[in-house]
């Protein structure tokens, strides 16, 4: 299997080589032709298993085939954690790192002053990496509209749920657009993230690696 047989722009075929990544990773393998076909996706798979450039390789994809005109928000990754939250954004950046186009990719959580983050978001931001409650924090301080988000990204949703973000995914999910891709990762289901993958997924495409 190789990259250039899953769909992928050029310019991320390239960024992919100049990275380093030889061959996709099973769940790579799997994803990124559903995604790109606009797909909603149910990933069972663990840490290291390559998923975030599996939802991050196709997220870029749709950003670069948008339209010109105003910075609006594109991709949200909700993450349970900050280690995740940097894990993740230093990923999405690396890949942006080696695109032509100059995008922006914030990577918010709480525990920190939120008056960096809200300067950081002024001009809006392309991709947002996001715990929950910090990221709700941002939208009341008017940092942040969700209105125009086209993919939502929940990685590790079981620990999301473990560490008790449930009402917080709830907000959040009536804060964006109806119309949207959902990509929906976790490492187990428990009843409990199923009911949230069922109540979220229209008809998804489901990934085990
Ligand atoms: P993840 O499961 O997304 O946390 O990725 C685990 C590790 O695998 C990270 O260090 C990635 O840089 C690396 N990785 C992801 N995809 C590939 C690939 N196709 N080839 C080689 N390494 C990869």
């Amino acid at each position: 299997m190789s990259f250039s047989t899953l769909g992928l722009a050029p310019s991320l075929l390239n960024a992919i080589a100049e990275i380093g990544y030889h061959e996709p990773t099973p769940i790579q393998s799997a994803a990124i032709p559903a995604i790109l076909r606009g797909e909603d996706v149910l990933g069972a798979a663990q840490t290291g298993s390559g998923k975030t450039a599996a939802f991050a390789l196709p997220l870029l994809q749709s950003l670069l085939e948008k339209r010109g005109g105003p910075r609006q928000l594109h991709g949200l990754i909700l993450v349970p954690t900050r280690e995740l939250a940097v894990q993740v954004g230093e990923v999405v950046r690396k890949l942006v790192s080696h695109l032509p186009s100059p995008y922006k990719v914030a990577i918010v959580f709480g525990g920190v002053s939120i008056n960096p983050q809200m300067m950081a978001l002024r001009g809006g931001a392309d991709i947002v990496v996001a715990t929950p409650g910090r990221l709700l924090d941002l939208v009341d301080h008017n940092a942040l509209n969700l209105s125009s988000t086209a993919t939502l990204v929940l990685d590790e949703a079981d620990r999301l749920l473990d560490l008790g973000f449930s009402e917080e995914l709830g907000r959040i999910l009536e804060l964006l657009p109806e119309q949207r891709q959902n990509l929906f990762f976790s490492a187990t289901f428990p009843p409990a993230v199923q009911k949230l993958a069922d109540s979220m997924l229209r008809q998804p495409t489901r990934i085990e690696v």
